[in-house]
């Protein structure tokens, strides 16, 4: 039996003030930004679904980042936090010291928020990427699955898969107008799934698509990425009623839809 043995890296935890070079719209509900600046320089992004936690100004429109205590990340006594986010970096330009973000504009939110008012020579924080999951490249197909907060992963991954792969993508989103060029050394097939109304928490798209996806021959990575319930749901679809082994699935809470934080792997 072929091993798929994925692999963790873990990085040196790296702080970083980055500024935004330029913005653009890319589809109704995403906006891209590219943030550049010295202290990029010996960032390093080596999976497709890596996170960097984003630090935005606080209600007083202040960058208030934390140190590195004995204990953890300390913020200083007396005043209001950065806000803290996590998004996936798109893509990252060594040369230039450019990194792409792309930010789902879903409304309010200190990072919604600030992405759709983003203008060039704003300043965020920026910690991370702290590790790594390479997943095994010998599966003989990848499942991808997730909402518009997965498009980056999702893009990325295409990017990055070698020519011998084989990809099937299934992509929640608001309407029509989400809908963004994804491009492929592999073989790989896009459904994009509109939501047209019906909210993102509320929607059950994706899990009615993946329950219509037919067997496939061989061994398949199923990676998943949503609103924590809804990935929570289809996770146990696969294993429970699929049988896939658990070490072919990767399923992660993007967002919640009461708003807590949550990360789960
Ligand atoms: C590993 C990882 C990678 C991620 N990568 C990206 C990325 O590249 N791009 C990206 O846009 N997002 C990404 N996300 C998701 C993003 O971190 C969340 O959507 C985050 O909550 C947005 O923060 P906010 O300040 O805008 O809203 P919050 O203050 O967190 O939430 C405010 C309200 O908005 C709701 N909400 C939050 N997100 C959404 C949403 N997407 N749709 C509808 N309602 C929402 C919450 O339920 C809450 O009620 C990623 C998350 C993880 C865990």
């Amino acid at each position: 039996m072929t091993q798929h043995a994925h692999r963790m890296v873990r990085h040196a935890l790296e702080r970083r003030t980055i500024e935004v070079l330029s913005t653009k719209r890319v589809t109704a509900h995403m906006q891209r930004i590219i943030f550049g600046g010295e202290q990029l320089r010996g960032f390093l992004s080596a999976a497709a679904d890596d996170h960097v936690k984003l630090f935005f100004p606080n209600p007083e429109g202040e960058l208030v980042l934390p140190t590195l205590g004995p204990n953890g990340p300390e913020f200083p006594a007396g005043v209001s936090p950065s806000p803290m986010r996590d998004y996936t970096p798109r893509e990252y330009d060594a040369k230039r010291c450019e990194l792409i973000v792309d930010f789902v504009l879903h409304g309010d939110g200190p990072a919604s928020t600030w992405a759709e008012q983003a203008t060039p020579g704003q300043k965020i924080g920026l910690g991370g990427p702290r590790g790594s999951f390479i997943v095994a490249d010998d599966f003989d197909q990848f499942v991808l699955v997730g909402d518009e907060t997965a498009l980056p992963a999702i893009g990325r991954r295409l990017d990055e898969l070698p020519a011998s792969a084989r990809a099937y993508v299934l992509v929640e989103i608001p309407e029509k107008a989400d809908r963004q060029p994804l491009g492929s050394q592999a073989e790989f097939e896009v459904v994009w799934l509109e939501r047209d109304g019906v909210e993102a928490a509320q929607s059950d798209l994706l899990e009615r698509a993946l329950r219509q996806l037919p067997e496939l021959p061989g061994d398949t990575f199923y990676w998943i990425a949503a609103e924590s319930r809804r990935v929570r749901d289809m996770r146990r679809y696969l294993a429970e009623e699929r049988d896939i082994p658990k070490d072919w699935i990767r399923a992660t809470g993007y967002w919640k839809a009461d708003g807590t934080d949550d990360d789960e792997d």
